[in-house]
């Protein structure tokens, strides 16, 4: 085995790309599992967390720290549990790669400096660039929370 733990996003299971890691180390969240809608995406989920998959859960102090750096990312409960887990695994010395197909999550993984992978997209090789923008009016400005113009909130979005 070598010395990488893959944090597996859904697609792993929903696209049925799990035979490539049944000889790697893998963790993902029960999150994960409860996103999971057909049964044989469920029955590969399961197969995997009878061999070389566990259930990780983040300690608070790793999940807030996350949650604090991706603010203003269009981001999931399960996406910011599983950057949790990776940042988590990361910051105590181990070789960490997200397997997602999601590139929002594929660039907060850049931004917190852990490795990801494509499951069938392919990963990104470049962080977008990004801007911040009003996500009411659009009015686009660099510094605070709240829209100059309008008041509405403030989100990072990609610049495409
Ligand atoms: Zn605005």
């Amino acid at each position: 085995m070598s010395d990488v733990i893959y944090v597996l996003d859904s697609a792993v299971f929903i696209k049925n790309a799990t035979s490539w890691f049944n000889d790697k180390l893998c963790v993902t969240s029960y999150l994960v599992y409860e996103e999971l809608l057909s049964p044989q995406a469920r029955m590969e989920f399961e197969r995997m967390q009878l061999q070389n998959m566990n259930l990780y859960v983040p300690s608070n102090k790793f999940r807030k720290e996350v949650e604090a750096k991706v603010k203003g990312l269009k981001l999931s409960k399960t996406d910011v549990e599983l950057l949790a887990i990776g940042y988590e695994l990361f910051k105590k010395g181990k070789k960490v790669v997200i397997v997602t197909d999601d590139y929002w999550i594929q660039n907060a993984a850049r931004m917190l400096g852990i490795g990801y992978k494509g499951v069938e997209r392919g990963e990104i090789f470049k962080t977008l660039r990004w801007k911040k923008i009003c996500e009411s009016c659009k009015h686009e400005q660099q510094e605070g929370e709240k829209c100059y113009k309008c008041g509405s909130k403030i989100v990072w979005v990609p610049v495409l």
